[in-house]
């Protein structure tokens, strides 16, 4: 446990939200996060719930669920425009905020902040569509058509890599859908989860539509996901917790949506505008760190163009800035917490001892700046074999890994040799290549000559294979997920008919 060395009285003790109230944790014990670039800087005390936090919290949302589901959807999505405001007004502090508790350098913090601005205006706008359809009967004198209703009260569980995005672009589709919902951030997050709280509360959301609860997975998230009044759950995080939480939500008849890890690759053709490439892949690696689902674990790189590339890739790799992500001009910022340095070191260590090349970088960095936060120099490892566990599990870091194919076909091979299936990219001018890429490759998102990072909020965005599971989050998709499908058939005939029906 670091020392503080910021002075009490500008640390807060945070609590959860249940009911439209700021309340302490049944349990009265809290819990500290610090900044990852300066560890012994304390940004609050946190609630540490208990299942019973999360029962309350779970009758409240069941209590509120009725009235906002009654609540036009054009009306919630008034609601969703205001936070949409209240974010551009607090948008540099919630960045700041990101950068502070996370990691990830300032622009990239903007930026997610400007990625749940989006998705609160797209889902704000789907309250004025959320379409059903009508279709013509086999009878006469019936109409038949579909509405959608919300599922009722779902459990929202979200990762700390993207603390205000990805927790936005599950709430904003939930609440416009006319869902209540329990929020239980990362628990390394939770102030980001406090401040996208209070903007909701601000816009509007009425008592026990939207409640937080901090605190340990093993405990809330459980509770949560047992609960029988709960009957959605949208997950996000690791492979590991993701299927778990899939399967007992599944025993026990829920919906769940679970995206979770990626191993993603970027193929390299020899055809391809080698400049646009590297600018992609660096960025793809070490940007935010690496710790993107959708970061760049691997390049398969077609061997006429391999050495070059190589060269190529360690002088710029050789170039990034490396520092407190607050600071101006940082490209890789610390590591989130000494749990996930040590993950990264163990990894870089296994490369070594499995025999891959270590081409670049490959240190813990100690000294000056670098003693007060969790750095990892960027890290290149050449002559990887498929098989080694660099090349197969997510690292989660700025580690990069290399191999050597013989043509397309063999990249595509390689690429598919993993559990996962998030995000992919080729670089090529040849267009017959290029689509027999994307038929081909195993992956949720699919860029051709663009990094294997982002995607827009109108689009639906998630992996295959161990990647995700479920319904896919954001675009339409997003209402599929948060809304159920009821088909409904009036009789208008003004007499009794015996048409026999047979289902
Ligand atoms: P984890 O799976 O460790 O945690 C995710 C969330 O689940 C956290 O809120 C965690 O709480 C909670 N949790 C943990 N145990 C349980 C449980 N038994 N029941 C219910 N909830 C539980 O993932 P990380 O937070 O470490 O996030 C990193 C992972 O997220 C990476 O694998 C990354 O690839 C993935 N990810 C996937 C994305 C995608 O769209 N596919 C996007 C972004 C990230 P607590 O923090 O308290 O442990």
């Amino acid at each position: 446990m670091p020392t503080p060395n910021s002075s009490p009285s500008d640390v807060r003790t945070h609590n959860n939200f249940i009911n439209g109230q700021w309340t302490p944790s049944d349990s009265g014990r809290t819990y500290s996060v610090y900044n990852p670039a300066h560890k012994n800087t304390l940004l609050g005390h946190f609630q540490l719930s208990n299942p019973e936090d999360t029962l309350r919290a779970v009758a409240a949302a069941a209590e509120a669920a009725a009235g906002w589901a009654d609540t036009p959807a054009p009306v919630r999505a008034q609601v969703l425009f205001r936070a949409l405001e209240i974010m551009e007004r607090r948008s540099d502090e919630i960045a700041r905020t990101i950068t502070e508790e996370e990691g990830k350098p300032l622009p990239d913090a903007r930026g997610e902040v400007k990625r749940a601005m989006n998705i609160m205006e797209y889902a704000a706008g789907e309250g004025r569509r959320m379409f059903g359809y009508t279709t013509p009967s086999e009878l006469p004198n019936t109409v038949a058509y579909t509405v959608r209703r919300p599922l009722g009260v779902v459990g929202i569980i979200t990762p700390w890599n993207f603390p205000i995005a990805i927790p936005a672009w599950k709430m904003a589709p939930a609440l416009i859908c006319g869902n209540a919902m329990i929020f239980k951030p990362a628990s390394s997050t939770p102030l980001c989860a406090v401040k996208l709280t209070e903007v909701f509360e601000e816009a509007g959301v009425p008592p026990g539509v939207l409640n937080l609860i901090t605190g340990p997975g093993g405990s809330v998230g459980n509770a949560l996901v047992e609960s029988p009044d709960v009957t959605g759950i949208s997950f996000t995080g690791s492979t590991e917790i993701g299927t778990e939480l899939y399967t007992r939500g599944a025993s026990l008849l829920k919906k769940v949506q679970a995206e979770m890890g990626g191993k993603n690759a970027v193929i390299l053709l020899a055809d391809a505008d080698l400049d646009k490439a590297l600018g992609g892949i660096v960025q793809g690696a070490f940007g935010s760190t690496g710790q993107r689902c959708t970061a760049t674990s691997r390049v398969i790189v077609e061997d006429g163009v391999y050495d070059q590339f190589m060269e190529e890739l360690i002088e710029r790799t050789s170039k990034l800035t490396i520092g407190d992500g607050l600071d101006e001009g940082i490209d890789v910022s610390p590591l989130s917490s000494e749990s996930q340095q040590r993950t990264v070191s163990d990894y870089i260590t296994a490369g070594r001892d499995e025999g891959a090349t270590l081409a670049f970088g490959g240190r813990t960095l100690h000294g000056g700046i670098y003693d007060e936060g969790w750095y990892v120099e960027p890290t290149i490892f050449t002559d990887v074999d498929p098989e080694m566990r660099i090349a197969r599990e997510e690292i989660f870091g700025p580690v990069l890994t290399v191999f050597r194919a013989r043509d397309l076909d063999h990249a595509v091979e390689i690429s598919n040799s993993v559990k996962f299936g998030l995000s992919s990219s080729v670089y090529t001018r040849d267009i017959p290549r290029a689509f027999r890429y994307i038929n081909t490759v195993d992956a949720g998102m699919v860029h051709v000559n663009a990094p294997t990072l982002g995607g827009e909020v109108h689009l639906p965005f998630g992996g295959l294979k161990a990647s995700g599971v479920g319904q896919r989050e954001q675009g339409v998709e997003a209402v599929d997920f948060f809304s159920e499908v009821i088909t409904v058939y009036i009789d208008y005939a003004d007499e009794a008919r015996a048409q026999a029906r047979f289902i």
